[in-house]
């Protein structure tokens, strides 16, 4: 199907030249591309190629780079960062969000202090394109920290020596490498174990030989039937596990229901969350959720997310796609107001392009420069 896209563009590319009309974007390159969004605001980004340390494999896919798209808001001197980090479960590509970069017209806005307007008008663009607004919405808030001098943690008063401990992520592996990875992990508290697949109790198994550590486990939709669902999570109960995410599709909200009914242990709701309103119906099956800024659009709607569901009385998670210190960053500044982080995107990868947000023995620790905290490499 991307190749079909991929072939569609190309030749949709060709169309318009041969029809004398200027391309601005040779959209299959990874080079620095440019959108004047207006003669007061500049919008650059470029695709990038996030190296995996090693091949990362959950219940639904298999990986060993992530094609990400690094976009830098530039105004009255100042560069806001921002990034998308597009996944296909929410039918997004590095292609989808660069096309979505075409479609935005911000020239009606003055400066990025227009944040609410502007917000408004990208979230109601088009359906979707999440890590795409994102993008949009993370830099405009480094903007707006680094024109006030300060960092994003302050600005919404926050302290950051209340930063969590981030989980170390495990994905699903043969027993050797499991092995290699707790090694690699020794500095983090708390580990997250991918499992959804045949494998689960080989890599519990394999996990408990080696280290004791407090384990969280995703199950990434992987259990169809709740009956086999059910039976994981009394396992996972009886070995410790402090709680799991997303044990059925999204879709299955009765049943997970049900499981909840048979078994008290706490189930987050992480696929099944894209937006704001999906909160108060996700209230009556998962103790909590997973807010990943990639997925709702940014750090705006993440707010809103979690005054919601501390108004429900729901335990809020934060998590992240396979990221840059970006994105990390974005959500790091947000931590110190959730109850568990899993913001290791960043140190999955051997090529991250910026410093910025550090993980010192497990725990998030933010600096004091303005905004994001973060600067290319
Ligand atoms: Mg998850």
């Amino acid at each position: 199907m991307r190749t079909n896209r991929r072939n569609f563009i190309k030749s949709s590319i060709s169309t318009l030249a041969l029809a004398g009309i200027p391309v601005r974007f040779n959209l299959i390159s990874k080079e620095h591309k440019i959108n004047f969004l207006n003669d007061k605001m500049k919008l650059t980004y470029k695709k990038y190629d996030l190296r995996l340390k090693h091949t990362f494999t959950i219940a639904r896919s298999s990986r060993d780079f992530v094609p990400i798209v690094l976009t830098e808001l530039n105004h009255d001197g100042i560069i806001g960062y921002g990034e998308s980090s597009p996944n296909v479960r929410y039918h997004e590509d590095s292609e989808s969000v660069i096309s979505f970069f075409n479609k935005l017209n911000l020239s009606k806005f003055n400066d990025p202090f227009d944040y609410v307007a502007i917000f408004d008008y990208v979230d109601n663009l088009t359906n979707g394109d999440a890590s795409a607004k994102a993008a949009i919405d993370i830099a405009i808030y480094d903007w707006l920290g680094k024109k006030m001098n300060v960092p994003l943690y302050k600005l919404w008063g926050l302290d950051k020596n209340k930063t969590p401990y981030t989980s170390f992520t495990i994905g699903i592996d043969k027993p050797d490498i499991v092995r290699k990875k707790v090694e690699e992990a020794e500095e983090y508290k708390i580990l997250k174990i991918k499992v959804g697949t045949d494998s689960d109790k080989e890599m519990i198994d394999t996990i408990r030989k080696v280290t004791n550590k407090p384990i969280r486990v995703d199950a990434n939709e992987g259990w169809k039937q709740k009956e086999v669902a059910l039976e994981r999570i009394k396992w996972l109960k009886d070995e410790g596990v402090e709680f799991i995410e997303q044990p059925m599709p999204a879709s299955q909200i009765d049943d997970v229901k049900w499981l909840r009914d048979k078994i008290d242990f706490p189930i987050i709701a992480d696929e099944a969350l894209t937006k704001l309103e999906d909160i108060p119906t996700l209230a009556s099956a998962y103790d909590g959720i997973n807010i990943k800024l990639q997925k709702c659009n940014g750090i705006h709607v993440a707010l809103k997310m979690i005054t919601l569901a501390r108004a429900l009385n729901m335990k809020i998670m934060m998590g992240c796609m396979i990221e840059s210190n970006v994105g990390i960053s974005a959500a790091a500044h947000l931590s110190p107001m959730i109850d568990y982080a899993d913001l290791d995107g960043n140190v999955l990868i051997n090529n991250d392009p910026f410093n910025g947000t550090k993980i010192i023995d497990g725990k998030l620790v933010l600096n004091d420069n303005p905004g994001l905290g973060v600067t290319p490499i």
